[in-house]
């Protein structure tokens, strides 16, 4: 049951399959004008119509971008799932209700530090380019995008590729480690390291950042995006 929890309704009113495994909808909610928007929330959204059920299942989606003038968040869905959320967004079209919680989050944008490391997969790169794009320019930033696949990779929001991308297949955490290490730049001054996305990767990921290069928890936004299923074997 979800009575406690204060769900939101918006018009889906526009969708578009971008590549093979990713849509691209626009959502338009007046209620959107009652958040403090901050660069880095999440909406979570149920994956059906709250109006008829009372215990839907619901998905964290990154918001792409928001417009503020019309109320109008974008977000970027995978499918490489096959999921219930990946089968979900197959199902909409324009016009749709969709159903959500007001939107808010914890990997959040911080502009306090001098440079970034901004790294993940397909499925957080929606995150990782709003995260980019909020930064003030004086910001040095090293991007690390890892995907199975040269066409899984799609531009930002206004068109542009403003990151380094890495076919890595089959994705082994130890070879993205490996690479970041050789190709990494000594940057002055403090950092931050936002590192999201495959959970194995994010999760090696992490405690080398932490235990062999020593950088502050503190400076380390790194989250899991999905549970692997576990075996029962
Ligand atoms: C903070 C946050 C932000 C997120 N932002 C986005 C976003 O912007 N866009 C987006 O698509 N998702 C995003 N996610 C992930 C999203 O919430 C879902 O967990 C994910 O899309 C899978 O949901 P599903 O229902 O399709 O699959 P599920 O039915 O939940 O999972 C089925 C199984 O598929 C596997 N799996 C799940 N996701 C993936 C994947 N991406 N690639 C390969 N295998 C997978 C796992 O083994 C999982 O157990 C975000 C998650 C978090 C925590």
């Amino acid at each position: 049951m979800q009575t406690d929890i204060e769900i939101k309704k918006g018009q889906l009113i526009e969708i578009k399959q971008i590549n093979k495994h990713v849509f691209h909808l626009k959502i338009q909610s007046d209620d959107f004008t009652e958040m403090e928007y901050v660069p880095g929330f999440t909406l979570n959204i149920y994956l059906g119509n709250c109006e008829n059920t009372t215990d839907l299942e619901s998905r964290k989606y990154s918001i792409w971008n928001y417009e503020p003038i019309h109320q109008i968040i974008d977000v970027a869905i995978c499918t490489f799932s096959k999921g219930k959320g990946a089968n979900w967004v197959k199902t909409l079209k324009s016009g749709n209700t969709l159903y959500f919680n007001p939107p808010r989050g914890k990997l959040i944008i911080d502009n306090s530090a001098d440079y970034y490391y901004l790294i993940g997969d397909i499925t957080s790169l929606s995150h990782l380019y709003e995260i980019n794009r909020n930064l003030s320019i004086d910001k040095k930033v090293f991007s690390f995008i890892y995907a199975h696949n040269q066409r899984d990779i799609f531009p930002d929001i206004d068109g542009s590729f403003p990151f380094d991308y890495y076919v890595i297949s089959p994705l082994i955490p130890e070879v993205v480690k490996q690479k970041i290490n050789a190709l990494e730049p000594h940057f002055d001054g403090e950092g931050i390291a936002y590192i999201l996305g495959e959970p194995k990767t994010v999760i090696a990921l992490h405690e080398h950042f932490k235990n062999k290069k020593e950088w502050d928890i503190k400076k380390l936004r790194s989250k899991p995006f999905w549970k692997e299923i576990k075996s029962c074997f």
